[in-house]
């Protein structure tokens, strides 16, 4: 690992400068630590400058010049009040209009000199221009002012001339970043110069220097990220500690440990961990596949498998609910078996978490299952050769880290319910190892998916006592309310309550919420799983990978607030039995974007289908910034728009990856994308 001398400048923390507490604050805001990000930090758009007498109806402009008049008026609208600014620069005037700011009268007084950037259209015999910055401009202004002026994405507090002033301040350090391209590669396509493409970012002078420069920095971002998962796959190839070997009479016997045929995706994927676990190299590989699909089953079959050469294997669960659950369903499996395993849970006695951690040093116990409780400090494993991590997107990189760390360099399984589209885990993902289990275990019936309108619910309750009346058991979800665990809590108790006094008498109706102590919920889930409650009222905290295959119902209360990722996972927790099962959605949507939602939901069970979906209605930019996707926020280029240069970048980069140096690889995905980086670790 390159670490950096902390003196270099290009890290140098953005604290040590002395900057207004504001501008301070601001920047924090918008993520910039050291002073490369500042320098990463590139305009958004570019404001051509223009004296008023030039300008185009339609363009986006910046002019600058003297205030003639700023007057407040009535809005057309009631209660609104329009600010007008009148500004002329010699070669004629505009008017810039603002809603709601009448204190600017006060600020743009006759005289002073301004710059105003924003759309500017022509009516009525006049020029208007709605400012999206406005700012003062000092008089030498007009003869340094670029032709393209950069406007950055800002943060409250934080004028667009204040962040370009301090970038600028640290232009010179532009020639010190290290550039990740061999001669070869940037003399072949002709990139601009890693310099010159910096300062040309940010403050170019054409707009075709502006095209060579974003060119130029986009492919090298591309080049960097794909060296960089090329990288992680060299690191563990050849070596041969883990290898193991796979006869057909062991894989014979680890088959027969389970109560079921394997479906055909998951022989599949099973064949695909035999390969990654016969030859050198560590596996380090993602399942996706959707909740009940059976990819707990093929880590277990995978564990057998280094168990069988003297290895331990560890699973960890989000939470300990879902901890439990491996625990019941291993066991199960495994109940009779010589294969030991082991349970930790943070309610342990003393004594109980002394015995298990020592079984589990000495290598007596060969499965171990736990939270982010595995990776305490006096876990110790005395052959660790497996890590199972479930839900892999809900821990954190150094979490995943940390538990890998517990052996010397363990196998690495994640399995995930949350797909990712096919298209985009193949473009992102390029090389790395992501098996799809995309068939259900057989016998399932497709959940039953309605909307239900107001008026019917009453039928809808109907519906429902019939089904548990003939044995089915139910979950009414309640939503999650944004900010406040404690009002969510509430809603879910005060809906408990309605349920039990008024709606359904009849049935014994249990609650589990966030605000619960574990052991608390894990007994209340317990009776609904053993049928001594017909009814779970529930806040999302079941999303996560509960069992109970007699659960047939669901009811999702304001369904509409709910992702489509979330409904999804959520319905996966019924059609697990024999029963055919329902999904009842509540609620009243009213935006478009809900209605679709709740469209797609009723419409297909397939959850790629619906990851795509998901991601045309969200778009690129609010996918790739959740955690769950790991993909790094990129600084120049965009995975959706800049697809051919990423396709450029990904070929060159199979290519030269290998005889690029290492050293420099790593030093530029740190400087560029710090830890984030290491989010594309599965
Ligand atoms: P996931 O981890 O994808 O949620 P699991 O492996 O936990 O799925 O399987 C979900 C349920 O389906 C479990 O009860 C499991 O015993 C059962 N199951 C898994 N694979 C099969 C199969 N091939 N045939 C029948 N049942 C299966
Ligand atoms: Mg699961």
């Amino acid at each position: 690992m390159a670490v950096q001398a902390q003196d270099e400048p290009l890290v140098r923390s953005l604290a040590d400068l002395p900057l207004p507490e504001r501008v301070a604050g601001a920047i924090k805001r918008l993520k910039l630590r050291r002073v490369i990000d500042v320098l990463n930090h590139f305009p958004r758009a570019y404001n051509v400058r223009a004296k008023i007498a030039e300008l185009k109806s339609g363009d986006t402009a910046t002019i600058v010049g003297e205030v003639t008049s700023a007057n407040n008026k009535a809005s057309k609208k009631r209660g609104f009040k329009l600010t007008e600014v009148v500004i002329t620069d010699g070669s004629g005037s505009i008017k810039a209009v603002f809603f709601q700011q009448p204190w600017l009268t006060g600020r743009y007084k006759p005289g002073v000199r301004v710059k105003m950037s924003g759309p500017v259209d022509y009516a009525y015999g006049s020029w208007t221009i709605k400012p999206t910055i406005h700012e003062f401009a000092p008089p030498m202004e007009e003869t340094t002012a670029p032709a393209l002026e950069p406007e950055y994405p800002l943060s409250e507090g934080l004028a667009n001339d204040e962040i370009a002033a301090l970038i600028a301040r640290h232009m010179a350090l532009a020639p010190t970043i290290p550039d990740p391209l061999p001669k070869v590669l940037s003399e072949s396509l002709r990139l601009m110069p890693l310099d010159k493409a910096y300062a040309a970012i940010h403050g170019p002078t054409s707009r075709p220097q502006l095209a060579a420069a974003q060119l130029s920095l986009k492919y090298r971002e591309f080049f960097l990220i794909q060296c960089g998962l090329r990288l992680r796959q060299r690191s563990e190839e050849g070596d041969a500690a883990l290898k193991i070997d796979v006869t057909d009479e062991l894989r014979t016997r680890a088959i027969k440990y389970f109560p079921f045929e394997f479906t055909g995706a998951q022989k599949r994927v099973s064949a695909e961990l035999e390969r990654d676990m016969t030859r050198p190299g560590r596996m380090h590989r993602l399942i996706q596949g959707d909740v009940g699909s059976g990819k707990t089953a093929v880590a277990l079959y995978a564990s057998l498998l280094m168990i069988e050469h003297g290895f331990q294997a560890a699973f960890m669960a989000p939470t300990e609910v879902l901890a439990r659950q491996h625990y019941a369903s291993l066991t199960r499996y495994l109940g009779k078996t010589k294969v030991r395993i082991a349970l930790l849970t943070g309610g342990m006695k003393k004594s109980e978490r002394d015995e298990l951690l020592d079984d589990l040093a000495r290598g007596r116990t060969h499965v171990i299952i736990g939270t982010h409780a595995l990776i305490e400090d006096d876990v110790k494993f005395r052959r660790l050769g497996l890590c199972v991590i479930d839900e892999q997107h809900k821990f954190g990189v150094n979490q995943r880290a940390d538990l890998r760390r517990k052996g010397d360099r363990p196998h690495v399984l994640a399995m995930s319910a949350t797909p990712i589209p096919r298209t985009l885990s193949l473009t992102l993902y390029g090389g790395l190892d992501v098996s799809v289990i995309d068939e259900l275990p057989p016998g399932r019936k497709p959940v039953l998916t309605d909307w239900v309108h107001r008026r019917r619910e009453a039928a809808c309750y109907e519906k429902i006592r019939a089904e548990l009346k003939a044995g089915g058991r139910a979950y009414f979800i309640y939503p999650l309310v944004e900010g406040s665990e404690a009002v969510e809590a509430k809603s879910a108790v005060e809906y408990a309550e309605h349920l039990k006094n008024e709606i359904f008498k009849e049935f014994r109706v249990g609650l589990v919420h966030g605000q619960m102590p574990s052991e608390e919920k894990a007994s209340v889930m317990e009776r609904f799983r053993k049928g001594e409650i017909d009814i779970l009222a529930a806040t999302v905290v079941v999303e996560v990978g509960v069992d109970v295959p007699e659960a047939n119902i669901m009811v999702i209360e304001n369904a509409e607030r709910f992702g489509l990722a979330q409904i999804h996972q959520l319905r996966g927790r019924i059609g697990r039995g024999a029963r055919q099962s329902f999904l009842y959605l509540f609620g009243e949507p009213h935006t478009q974007d809900a209605i679709k939602r709740l469209e797609i939901i009723c419409q297909t069970t397939d959850g790629f289908r619906i990851a795509e979906e998901d991601l045309k209605m969200r778009g690129f930019g609010d996918f790739a910034g959740t955690r769950q996707s790991g993909i790094p926020k990129l600084h120049a280029g965009d995975f959706e728009r800049d697809l051919d240069v990423l396709a450029r970048a990904r070929k060159d980069a199979a290519v030269h990856a290998l005889t690029t140096d290492e050293s420099l690889l790593r030093r530029c995905l740190e400087l560029h994308f710090g830890r984030e980086f290491r989010l594309l670790d599965v």
